[in-house]
């Protein structure tokens, strides 16, 4: 998968070059690039923003630079990229959009600063690619970089060859599949006890089925106890499975 990035920090993303990222990006499954919005400025300050029609508090990021940035990074011949733009008024970054996400084979993302974009920029992108604005939480971040992050990572581990165990992203949280809607349980590692402790024994039994049992039945109760809107939504989809199945 190819990944642009569109920042006025490039060196934000300096996390990338580590760990599992950083091993997808040197055995070639990743192509991660950065770029920094400031090369597409034209005056001698390299101006990003400027001050919002309409008054009010802060500055929006000008559309000059961004469409420059955008034609240079995301023009060209053949397929465009889908790009992202984090934003807290986007539709919320869920396991199952990410899932869809890496079925991609080029994203593009712009990374907002100060009150974000002039609006301009996204309407004139939908005209060539497709575009999608997304949340990665109620609540106001300083800049989409981190968001940024949050996204690649998400994505980035369930690109194929990038999780040592591919069957570790089956188990998690939110997984498509028996973990939809769904928290995972508490997990252990040796040693079996530990500051009067004891793990389960039914995760010493070697019963596979009861260990299956074990995992949904505290995955439920977690979910029960943090998320209790998830099982509202299990519920929902089953009875949907239910009454389409008649
Ligand atoms: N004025 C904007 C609003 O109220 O929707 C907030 C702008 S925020 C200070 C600056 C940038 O941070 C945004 O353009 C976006 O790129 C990023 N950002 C902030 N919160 C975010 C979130 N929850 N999800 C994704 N991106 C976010």
């Amino acid at each position: 998968m190819r990944i642009d990035i569109i920042t006025i920090f490039p060196d934000y993303f300096a996390p990338l070059e580590l760990s599992l990222i950083g091993k997808a990006r040197a055995a070639g499954i990743l192509d991660i690039r950065l770029h920094d919005l400031r090369s597409w400025t034209r005056d001698r300050h390299n101006t990003v923003d400027d001050t919002p029609y309409g008054g009010g508090p802060g500055m929006v990021m000008k559309p000059e630079p961004w469409g420059e940035a955008l034609d240079a990074v995301a023009g060209g011949a053949g397929a465009p990229p889908r790009l992202v733009l984090p934003t807290p008024s986007g539709t919320p970054f869920t396991q199952e959009r990410a899932k869809r996400l890496s079925d991609e084979p080029w994203l593009v993302f712009a990374c907002g600063r100060y009150e974000g974009i002039d609006a301009r920029v996204v309407a004139d992108a939908e005209r060539r690619m497709p575009v999608e604005e997304l949340s990665i939480g109620d609540y106001v971040l300083a800049g989409g970089e981190s968001a940024t992050l949050v996204i690649v990572e998400t994505v980035s581990r369930l690109l194929p060859g990038v999780l040592g165990n591919a069957e570790s992203a089956v188990q998690d949280s939110f997984a498509a599949g028996a973990m939809e809607h769904l928290l995972e349980g508490p997990v252990y590692t040796k040693p079996a006890h530990w500051r009067d402790q004891e793990v389960p024994p039914v995760l010493l039994s070697g019963d596979h089925g009861a260990v299956d049992r074990w995992r949904r039945h505290e995955a439920l109760r977690k979910t029960a106890r943090n998320r209790p809107e998830l099982l509202r939504e299990l519920a929902a989809r089953r009875l949907d499975e239910l009454e389409r199945s008649d």
